[in-house]
């Protein structure tokens, strides 16, 4: 038997946004809880033209980070509240979302992912200083009956009560630790650039589902919006190919000038999308969060929603486990894995069904999925039922 006084409740693998997250939330129920990454803490930069990473925030997601403080350290500047979506099909299909009338939240916020992660690693630095180790390499994992024994690369070993993978889609500690992950690549590529725009986008997220393919311009602060093109691979290659004059002209060419008269302001860079689902979420004394439990397509702009809420979830039942079980005990490890189960699962459906039933013109699909859009559209029940899974 370890020792009890030596041994961590909860060791996370990652530093992204996700692993600090759930890092600060246990920290701050006064859980004895480390988080280590093997590169060093990025500081995040604030450039003109913003970062290439920018996501969509449910509001869920927002609870979390503002549970943490990582909200309220984030520059407001740099935060966009998303106060309507449009979708438009490929031939007449439009669906529209707003919050209900008289609503005080927005559908969500759109901000940088360098500015999220700076705002949890401020709350790090002031509040938990010891709470992340980076950068640092992990030799040895051992798993034993009451603990996980962790050797790194220097500095003494660590034991914990349980392990937490949050290292990303291409988790390695996933496969050291057993659990096994499938990947399907959507031979697409999402081609990410920002823009400046000649007219107010008046916090609307748009996107346009062509055939095969998906763009999304998303509201920026400023007149600037950001761009997500789902492009087959291929066809993404030529896009990042371009120049910036080309590329805005392909860009107009199928978004139409309701949205402005764009101009290229960061550099553009491509991202593979993969479907990645795994057997299990949980081992002995183990558990999966963020993207190491599970890849999306980026057309619902989910995945790190996803991975909060697993953070958020796995923290509430760790948090309240009450007296008797440690924080690997496979009772709460198993109530973790049902409580993620279905929402991952469901997610997973939504955005593989929609990839599958736009990236195909057999079968005379492309009236129907219309027809299906403005279906839904006139549903108000529908709509709201869509707009509270997305914000789970
Ligand atoms: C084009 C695109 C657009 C997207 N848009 C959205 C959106 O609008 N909304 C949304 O919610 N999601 C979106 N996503 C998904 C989102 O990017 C991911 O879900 C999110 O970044 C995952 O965060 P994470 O913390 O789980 O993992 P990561 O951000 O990958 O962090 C993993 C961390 O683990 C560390 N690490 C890796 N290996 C090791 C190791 N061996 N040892 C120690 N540390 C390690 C890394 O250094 C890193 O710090 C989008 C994705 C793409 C590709």
């Amino acid at each position: 038997m370890a020792r009890a006084d030596d041994i961590l409740d909860v060791l996370v693998v990652g530093a992204g946004i996700t692993g600090v997250a759930l890092g600060l939330a246990l920290r701050q129920a006064g859980l004895r809880v480390r988080v280590l990454d093997h590169a060093s803490l990025p500081r995040f930069q604030p450039v003109a033209g913003f970062d290439q990473r920018i996501y969509a925030m449910s509001r869920a997601s927002h609870a979390l980070l503002d549970a943490v403080g990582g909200w309220g350290r984030m520059d407001p500047a740099r935060i966009v509240p998303i106060e309507a979506m449009t979708v438009q099909g490929d031939a007449q299909g439009q669906l529209q979302f707003s919050p209900p009338t008289g609503a005080a939240a927005p559908l969500g916020y759109i901000a940088e992912s360098g500015a999220r992660l700076e705002g949890l690693l401020a709350v790090v630095r002031a509040r938990a200083p010891d709470l992340i180790e980076a950068p640092v390499t992990l030799e040895a994992v051992e798993t034993q009956a009451d603990h996980v024994a962790v050797t790194l690369a220097r500095g003494p070993a660590l034991r914990t009560r349980l392990l937490v993978a949050a290292d990303g889609l291409q988790s390695s500690l996933r496969g050291r630790m057993g659990l096994t992950a499938h990947f399907k690549s959507y031979g697409q590529k999402a081609v990410v650039a920002n823009y400046a725009t000649d007219i107010p986008h008046q916090g609307v997220a748009r996107q346009w589902f062509l055939p095969q393919e998906v763009v999304a311009l998303l509201p920026l602060p400023g007149n600037h919006v950001s761009l997500v093109w789902s492009a087959q691979s291929a066809h993404a290659e030529q896009l990042l190919a371009m120049t910036p004059a080309a590329r805005t002209a392909a860009l107009q060419a199928v978004v139409g000038y309701g949205v402005g008269h764009l101009q290229e302001v960061s550099s553009p860079a491509g991202f593979d999308l993969r479907l990645m689902q795994v057997d299990a979420l949980v081992a002995a004394r183990f558990a999966l969060v963020g993207d190491a439990a599970h890849g999306v397509h980026p057309m619902a702009g989910q995945g790190l929603n996803l991975g909060l809420q697993d953070a958020a979830v796995l923290a509430e039942i760790l948090i309240h486990r009450g007296p008797g079980p440690d924080c690997g005990d496979v009772s709460l490890l198993r109530r973790y894995a049902r409580a993620r189960r279905e929402p991952i699962l469901a997610m997973q459906a939504l955005t593989d069904g929609l990839f599958r039933l736009f990236s195909t013109d057999r079968w005379g699909l492309s009236p129907l999925r219309n027809w299906g859009m403005n279906a839904v559209n006139r549903q108000g029940w529908l709509k709201q039922l869509l707009m509270e899974h997305a914000n789970q």
